[in-house]
């Protein structure tokens, strides 16, 4: 399969082989394209660089995204080392753990902005940054989660800033669209991950999804993984502004089918 040869791609939000960013990686790099890796700080390198080098990949790069010279300095080594750039995958997100328990209403300033910062603003500079090495056109992603558009137990401001992401990528699409530069979501069911696993009772809310999504499992990482390869891909070259669920159809459910308990 080449659906991605000759493309050259930007991953940002790969911390260890669990992470929806590495997911994504892999089936990018499966598919033919070559690509450049970021991590957070120096606790990820060592994570990160084996995966790279996994991925045949030769970049490397640090990038803390509330550092727009941290973000800068990768545009700059992806303009000399490539001159171009095809797409990027945005699969990066924080908040203070202690936020992500007990109710919205407690949210703290601090948290509030640095949540919308890393969570949702990184999006739309890391787009601004894309914009000019795509002169023929290219495909963004992020990573969101239904949170955003329902509430989800202890998910609070991060749900807050997930709906803020989506519509970014509304505005972001029709912004950028006339430049031939799609701009997607994949909203991914919940997954067992660092980022995930600090969210409050993520156990209980994996568990509920499985056993009431249409699939009757949840997601994983080639789940994922195939989605990206898709909104990378030519295949999607007319989707933009989408906020795609991969979720195993959880995101139709309304009422579950509790009957299925009943013995009467
Ligand atoms: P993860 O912990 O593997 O990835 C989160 C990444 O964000 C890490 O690589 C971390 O280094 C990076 N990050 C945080 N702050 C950063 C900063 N200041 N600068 C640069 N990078 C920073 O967890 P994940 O679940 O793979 O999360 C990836 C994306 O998927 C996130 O946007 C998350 O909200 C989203 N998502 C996760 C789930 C889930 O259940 N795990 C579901 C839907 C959406």
């Amino acid at each position: 399969m080449s659906l991605l040869s000759g493309k050259k791609g930007l991953i940002l939000g790969v911390a260890n082989d669990h992470s929806i960013a590495w997911g994504i990686a892999n089936a990018a790099s499966n598919a033919g394209a070559q690509l450049a890796f970021t991590y957070q700080s120096e606790s990820f390198e060592k994570r990160v660089k084996p995966l790279a080098k996994a991925a045949g990949s030769q970049i490397v790069l640090p990038c803390d995204v509330t550092d727009d010279n941290s973000i800068g300095a990768v545009f700059s080594a992806l303009e000399e080392e490539w001159g171009r750039l095809d797409f990027v995958v945005h699969s990066v997100a924080y908040s203070n753990k202690n936020e992500l328990n007990g109710g919205y209403t407690e949210t703290t300033r601090e948290n509030f902005l640095r949540t919308l910062d890393i969570s949702c603003f990184s999006f739309t500079a890391l787009a601004k940054r894309s914009a000019p090495l795509m002169a023929k056109g290219g495909s963004l992603i992020t990573l969101t989660y239904s949170g955003a558009e329902r509430v989800m137990p202890n998910y609070n401001v991060m749900g807050v800033a997930k709906a803020a992401l989506e519509a970014s990528v509304k505005y972001l699409a029709a912004d950028l669209g006339p430049r031939a530069i799609r701009v997607n979501a994949i909203s991914a069911g919940p997954m067992r991950t660092l980022a995930g696993s600090a969210i409050g009772g993520a156990r209980e809310v994996y568990n509920w999804n499985k056993e009431f999504s249409p699939l009757r499992r949840n997601t994983v990482l080639d789940d994922v993984g195939g989605a990206g390869l898709y909104l990378l891909s030519d295949l999607a070259a007319g989707v933009s502004g989408e906020v795609m669920h991969v979720d195993s159809g959880f995101n139709v459910v309304g009422v579950p089918d509790l009957l299925r308990y009943r013995d009467d």
